[in-house]
C-alpha cells in the first residue's frame, strides 16, 4: 500500500503538537491536521488595542508541571510570577472578608471546616490511581455520587459548603451536581492535591509566560514546519488492520495510524468507518466539556493593589466566581481576569453582551469598590461557543462513566490512538497534562512500530 505519511495527528493543541514532535524526532513521518486557522487549541494569546497581551485560554504554569517547564526552558521563553501580594477577598453570607493564602480564613469557623474538607478530599483522592480510576475498591459507589451529594452529606457549616461549591466551579469548572465524585477525586489526584491546584505561589497559578502561553504551541509547530496543516477539520476516519484514511476539509490522507488529540466529546463527533465499538462511543457521550467564560477587565491602573488587595477573589453565586490580577509586568494598565463558571456561564450567555458586561462590572464594584465601575476595555471569550472546543477547561466524566466505561478513554482501537489533556494521568485538564498525554501516546506508537519492524519513513 502507498501511504501519504506514517502517522496523521488530529489537532494542533499542545497534545497533538507534542505527540507529532516526538514521532518526528524519532524519524516517523507525520502530518498534523488542525481545524482552526491557528495552532494552540485551548490556549489563545492575542495582542489587543495598543499592544496589551490578552490570554483568552490556558495561561498559568506551576511547580511539578515539569513537561511545560521543560518546553519553556528548551525554547528559552520568558516567564513572570503571578502577582499575589496583599489580601484575597472572600464573599461569605454577603460579608466581604479578607484572607491570605490558599484557603479563606476570614471566618474562623468556615476556615476550620475548609481545612478538614481539604484534608479529607486530598487524602481520598490519593487513593485513586489516575491510570485506572475504575480499579478503586469503591469505584462504583464513589462514581454513583456527585460532588454535591458529598458536600451535602458533610457536617460542615453553610459558609464552608458555599465555598466548596465555588471551589468546584472554579477548578473544573462545572456545577458540583454535574460531576462524579470519583472523577473529582481522580482530578485532584492528578494535580497532586487540592492545595497544589488552588493556590497561587507554589501552586498551579504561580507563573505566566511573558509573551503568552500560545508561544509554546507556536514553537512546537515551528519544529514541524509544513507538516502542520491549518484550516483542515477532520470529518471521517476510515480504518482497517492496514491503516487509516483520514478525511478532512480539503482531501484525504492515507496513513498507517492516526492519533486523535482532541477532547473525547469532539472525538465522538468524527465519523468512523467502520463504526467504533459501543463502549468507546458511550464514553464520548458521557464525557462533557465544562463551561467557562473568561473576561479580562482593563483599568487605567491596578488600583486594588493600593488598597492592599491581591486581585484574587472567591465569590459566592454571582456571575463572577473568581478574579485574579492579570496585570502585565511591562504595561501600565491594571487587569482583573474574571471567570464566569459553570451555571453562571450558561446564565451569562442568555444575556445580551452589554447586560453581561454590566453585571460583571457590578460584581466587581461589590468586590473592589467604586473604582471598578469604569473599565477602559473588556475582552471576553465564551469557550462554549467555540466550535473546536465547545467548552472548557476540560472534558469531565459524568457519574457512572469512569467505573463502567473508563478503559475506553485511552485504549487504542486498531490503528486509532487517543491523546489530549483528558487522557493525562498527571495534571489532567492542564497544559502540562496535554503535553504528557501527547508524549505517552507517541511512546506507545513508537513501541508498536518497533514491534512490527515497520519502516518508519
Ligand atoms: P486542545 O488545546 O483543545 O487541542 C485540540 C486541537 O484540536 C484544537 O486546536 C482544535 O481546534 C483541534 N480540533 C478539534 N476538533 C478537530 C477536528 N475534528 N479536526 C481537526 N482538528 C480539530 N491549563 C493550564 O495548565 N493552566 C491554566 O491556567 C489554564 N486555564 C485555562 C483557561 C481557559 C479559559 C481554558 C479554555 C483552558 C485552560 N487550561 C489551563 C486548560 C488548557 O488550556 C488545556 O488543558 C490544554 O490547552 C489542552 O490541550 P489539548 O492539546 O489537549 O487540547
Amino acid at each position: 500500500t502507498d501511504f501519504d505519511t506514517g502517522v496523521v495527528v488530529v489537532g494542533a493543541g499542545l497534545a497533538g503538537l507534542s505527540t507529532a514532535r516526538k514521532l518526528h524526532d524519532a524519524g516517523v513521518d507525520v502530518v498534523v491536521l488542525e481545524a482552526r486557522d491557528r495552532v494552540g487549541g485551548r490556549t489563545l494569546s492575542q495582542t489587543e488595542g495598543d499592544g496589551l497581551l490578552v490570554e483568552y485560554g490556558g495561561q498559568w504554569v506551576g511547580p511539578t508541571q515539569d513537561h511545560m517547564y521543560a518546553l519553556i526552558a528548551e525554547f528559552g521563553l520568558e516567564t513572570f510570577t503571578q502577582y499575589a501580594d496583599g489580601d484575597n477577598l472572600q464573599l461569605a453570607d454577603g460579608r466581604l472578608l479578607r484572607y491570605h493564602g490558599a484557603i479563606p480564613t476570614g471566618d474562623p469557623i468556615i476556615a476550620a471546616d475548609l481545612m478538614d474538607a481539604m484534608v479529607e478530599l486530598t487524602s481520598a483522592a490519593m487513593e485513586v490511581d489516575t491510570a485506572a480510576p475504575w480499579e478503586h475498591p469503591r469505584a462504583a459507589e464513589l462514581d454513583a455520587m456527585t460532588v454535591e451529594t458529598w458536600i451535602g452529606s458533610q457536617p460542615y457549616c453553610d459558609g464552608a459548603k458555599v465555598w466548596l461549591r465555588t471551589l468546584t466551579r472554579a477548578i473544573f469548572p462545572a456545577e458540583p451536581g454535574e460531576i462524579s465524585l470519583l472523577h473529582a477525586l481522580f482530578y485532584i489526584s492528578s494535580g497532586g492535591g487540592l492545595e497544589k491546584m488552588i493556590g497561587i505561589i507554589n501552586s498551579a497559578q504561580e507563573n505566566r509566560l511573558t509573551h503568552g502561553s500560545m508561544q509554546v504551541s507556536q514553537r512546537l509547530a515551528g519544529l514541524l514546519g509544513d507538516r502542520v496543516r491549518l484550516n483542515s477539520p477532520v470529518h471521517r476516519i476510515d480504518h482497517d488492520a492496514d491503516g487509516v484514511t483520514v478525511h478532512h476539509e480539503h482531501g484525504a490522507l492515507h496513513a498507517r495510524r492516526v492519533i486523535v488529540a482532541i477532547p473525547p466529546t469532539l472525538a465522538g463527533r468524527i465519523r468512523y468507518a467502520p463504526a467504533l465499538p459501543g463502549l468507546r462511543d458511550q464514553l464520548t457521550q458521557r464525557s462533557f466539556m465544562a463551561s467557562t467564560i473568561k473576561m479580562s477587565v482593563v483599568y487605567e491602573t491596578p488600583f486594588w493593589r493600593a488598597d492592599g488587595l491581591s486581585g484574587h477573589m472567591v465569590g459566592d453565586n454571582r456571575l463572577v466566581c473568581t478574579t485574579l490580577d492579570q496585570t502585565h509586568p511591562d504595561r501600565p494598565e491594571g487587569v482583573l481576569v474574571c471567570f464566569i463558571d459553570a451555571a453562571a456561564a450558561r446564565r451569562a450567555l442568555r444575556m445580551p453582551a452589554d447586560e453581561r458586561r454590566a453585571t460583571v462590572i457590578e460584581d466587581l464594584v461589590t468586590y473592589y469598590g467604586e473604582q471598578a465601575r469604569n473599565p477602559v476595555a473588556v475582552y471576553e471569550k465564551s469557550w462554549l461557543d467555540d466550535e473546536w472546543a465547545r467548552g472548557c477547561y476540560v472534558g469531565m466524566m459524568s457519574p457512572g462513566t469512569w467505573s463502567t466505561l473508563g478503559p475506553a478513554l485511552r485504549e487504542p482501537i486498531g490503528p486509532i490512538h487517543w491523546a489530549g489533556t483528558e487522557c493525562a494521568t498527571k495534571w489532567n485538564g492542564y497544559m502540562d497534562g496535554a503535553v504528557s498525554s501527547g508524549l505517552a501516546t507517541a511512546e506507545a506508537v513508537l513501541a508498536e512500530i518497533a514491534a512490527t519492524a515497520e519502516v518508519a519513513r
